[in-house]
């Protein structure tokens, strides 16, 4: 018995042995196969965008590709399930928006836990939110919309990207402020909710300026008003909705990047230095800076920087959205 036993044993240190082995390897080797981004969003929506404009560079600070697949649906949550259940390995990483910080409040079947389920690998980017409508709504300026919206509230409608996007939170804040309810209309994500905008099917729309900016420059959409609380240098002739009086109307959109939980830390930081690398990219520092949109400082783009935030922003949110009484089933 004694014998067995310690056979038993001595093979299973071998085996643990081997399988250490195996995995220091696997991690020096790391990624030896294409790597999957994963976006909570449709393809042509901002979220898509930043990921798309990182990917590259990430890929060749890995010496693999970084291949974008949107997985959609409930607001960002189908796509954070199918992260923290996928295998631990840095083949599949993750990129959210606040909703991350929001999903725990606003859906009370969650299956998944943004604070243990994840390894995080830092803090993307922050970007802002413009309030457009279609290129013909009736109304040229932010009061002609607050007049025509409480007069014809029936008739106008307000695309969201689902429950716990921040298309639906900043929809949200403005409903409120105006104390007006929308009929509001969820898509996949805003990229799919932008082309009915421009096709005339829907009325408003609140997005981040990584898709709308190049709309509004065009002239394809009425925008409103910018959500952060100084104008933008990309578009300096938008008035803030705070200077027009919707006082303290404030969005800024945070993004972080995650890997499932138990991803091994060597590779966590092998993953946490390619986006670095990518953050610091000439072309994607230009880009974003001609969307608005702002890299975190070096310290945020750390799997610390990102944890902090995330709790700090669940503990703000909480109590806000139980108070508001928004939730799914
Ligand atoms: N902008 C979307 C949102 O409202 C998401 C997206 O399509 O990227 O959360």
């Amino acid at each position: 018995m004694r014998a067995t036993f310690k056979r038993w044993f001595t093979l299973g240190l071998t085996g643990l042995t081997l399988a250490a082995a195996g995995t220091v390897s696997a991690q020096s080797n790391f990624p030896d196969k294409p790597i999957v981004l994963v976006v909570p969003f449709a393809a042509g929506g901002p979220t898509d965008v930043v990921a798309r404009m990182i990917a590259i560079p990430m890929g060749r600070a890995l010496g693999q590709s970084v291949l974008v697949e949107n997985t959609v649906g409930a607001g960002g949550t189908i796509a954070s399930q199918r992260v923290a259940r996928s295998t631990p390995n840095g083949h599949t990483i993750y990129i959210h928006h606040m909703g991350m910080a929001t999903a725990p409040a606003l859906y009370k079947k969650l299956s998944f836990d943004p604070l243990k389920d994840f390894e995080y690998i830092g803090q993307v980017v922050d970007v802002p939110m413009t309030m457009l409508a279609r290129k013909d709504f009736p109304a040229n300026n932010l009061q002609e919309l607050l007049a025509y919206v409480k007069a014809n509230k029936d008739k106008v409608s307000l695309a969201n990207a689902g429950l716990g996007a921040v298309s639906h939170l900043c929809g949200l804040l403005f409903q409120t402020q105006i104390e007006v309810d929308l009929n509001t209309i969820p898509y996949k994500g805003t990229g799919p909710a932008m082309n009915d905008l421009l096709g005339g099917q829907v009325d408003l729309l609140c997005d981040q300026t990584t898709q709308t900016v190049p709309m509004i420059k065009e002239g394809r959409v009425k925008v409103y008003g910018v959500t952060s609380l100084k104008r933008l240098a990309a578009l300096p002739n938008v008035p803030t909705l705070d200077e027009q009086g919707m006082k303290g109307f404030e969005v800024k959109v945070w993004h972080g990047m995650y890997a499932p939980k138990g991803t091994p830390q060597p590779v966590i930081e092998k993953i946490n230095g390619a986006l670095r690398a990518a953050m610091q990219d000439p072309q994607v520092k230009q880009r974003l800076a001609e969307l608005s949109s702002d890299v975190p400082p070096l310290d945020k783009i750390t799997p610390e920087g990102l944890r902090t935030h995330l709790e700090a922003e669940i503990k703000k949110w909480d109590p806000v959205i139980r108070k508001a009484g928004i939730y799914a089933d």
